[in-house]
């Protein structure tokens, strides 16, 4: 059985992994050239503690707030743009409890199993990709974030998560090599995190071992259906056929499903990260400094500080008062780092594909039917990428995923 896998970030490429896993003969078709998309370059995380989706209760008063405010780390760009509105209404209707007590039981399962698969796929030959398992603190200022994350850590806890609240002495004695200028953390320890450039690397590589065909410079054009049946899809210079076809395209995943005459509420969050090699300082465990909304990571020798999501169509420009607004706020929590405002040239960014609930879009689509829709994973793609890419392989299979996945039904906007 033949399958085209539509897109390759995490998302595509987990999913080709676990077909051809199963005796699929698998095809991933990538407009790029596989050395970068948003699944490199982001903060490496695996995070089950990530249990609230992005539409929560409080996150539309604080991006009314930070409109105003350069550096900010949360910005939607007002556009007269269809796409941008459509997400938007659903989005405000969505930012309340009743959505994050829906989704977090889903999220939880999806992340615990996805966390599950990346410790099996470290102990398969040809993987190393610096799997740690440290968890990851979320450390705070001020008595405000204290009350509130002391209150998500209760939740975390109350779903069978581990999870500590520390005093900023019990942190900085884990951390004794770095000042830390903070009130106190919460500990998740059971979080994860990674080298996403090896990962991905390495998930290339396992598929064309085992016989899988990568096309890069392919951009799918466009799509022959007939009966609810996709017969081909094209690239300019050619086409394939298959069983089925996985669609995986990230924040470009409403032009791909459009082909197909699927409507998918998503929006790109672009953000933005700095990888620093061999640091004078480091830290040994992750850390989320959580006003700020900045993630740092030491994986693999490097330091990898990444932040701001600013929902908005694809561009290439750089936000410089967002990157200073990173680099600014990690010396505010860790004095003993100093971070220089790079240079353009030196400064990664990537489009988180947000959905317009927080939860994923994954499923078999009802009006095609060798379609699979996987994306809009929005903050946790990566983590949530083995376990996507199991859940498709099961589907594709017939077989009942092993974790519940009806919130994630990718037509329940259409
Ligand atoms: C700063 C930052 C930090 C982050 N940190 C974390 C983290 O710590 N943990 C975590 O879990 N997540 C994190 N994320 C989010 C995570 O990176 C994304 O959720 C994930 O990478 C999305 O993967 P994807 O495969 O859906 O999309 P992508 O990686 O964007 O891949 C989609 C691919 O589809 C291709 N494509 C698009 N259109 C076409 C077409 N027409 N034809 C062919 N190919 C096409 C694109 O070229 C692209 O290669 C972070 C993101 C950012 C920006």
């Amino acid at each position: 059985m033949k399958a085209v896998i539509v897109g390759g970030g995490i998302i595509g490429l987990c999913s080709a992994y676990y077909l051809q896993k199963s005796g699929w003969q698998v095809t991933v078709v990538e407009r790029d050239d596989l050395t970068d998309n948003c699944s490199f370059g982001n903060a490496g995380y695996i995070v089950p503690s990530h249990i609230t989706p992005l539409a929560s209760p409080g996150i539309i008063a604080k991006g009314f707030k930070w409109m105003f405010n350069s550096k900010s780390p949360f910005y939607i760009k007002p556009a007269l743009s269809m796409q941008l509105i459509n997400w938007g209404i659903l989005f405000i209707r969505h930012a309340n409890q009743k959505n994050v007590d829906h989704g977090a039981p889903y999220l939880r399962d999806l992340s615990l199993l996805g966390s599950h698969l990346y410790d099996e796929l470290a102990n398969q030959p040809g993987f190393d990709f610096a799997l740690e398992h440290k968890g990851i603190m979320v450390y705070y200022k001020t008595e405000k974030a204290a009350e509130e994350e002391a209150h998500l850590a209760t939740t975390a806890r109350s779903l069978g998560l581990d999870a500590d609240v520390l005093s900023k002495e019990q942190v900085q004695f884990l951390e004794p090599g770095t000042e830390l200028d903070i009130l106190g953390a919460v500990h998740y320890h059971c979080d994860a995190h990674l080298y996403p450039v090896k990962l991905m690397e390495q998930l290339m590589q396992s598929i064309m071992q085992n016989g899988g065909v990568i096309k890069t410079q392919s951009a799918v054009t466009g799509m022959d259906i007939s009966n609810g049946i996709i017969n081909k899809i094209h690239t300019e210079k050619e086409s394939f056929q298959a069983d089925l076809f996985v669609v995986s395209g990230g924040s470009w995943l409403p032009d791909l499903c459009k082909m197909a005459g699927i409507h998918i509420p998503l929006m790109p969050g672009k953000g933005y990260s700095i990888t620093k090699k061999n640091p004078e300082k480091k830290l040994n465990i992750p850390a989320i400094l959580c006003e700020a909304r900045v993630a740092i990571t030491p994986m693999n020798g490097y330091m990898r500080y990444g932040g701001t999501m600013e929902i908005a169509a694809v561009n290439k420009e750089i936000n410089i008062n967002r990157v200073r607004g990173i680099v600014e706020s990690v010396t505010k929590y860790i004095p003993g780092i100093k971070l220089e405002l790079p240079e353009k040239k030196d400064i990664w960014y990537g489009f988180r594909p947000c959905s317009a609930d927080g939860l994923p879009y994954i499923g078999f689509s009802k009006k095609i039917k060798n379609m699979i829709i996987a994306g809009g994973h929005s903050m946790m793609g990566l983590g949530l990428g083995t376990s996507t890419g199991m859940v498709v392989a099961d589907l594709a299979n017939g077989h009942t995923p092993s974790v519940k996945i009806d919130a994630f039904d990718p037509e329940r906007f259409s």
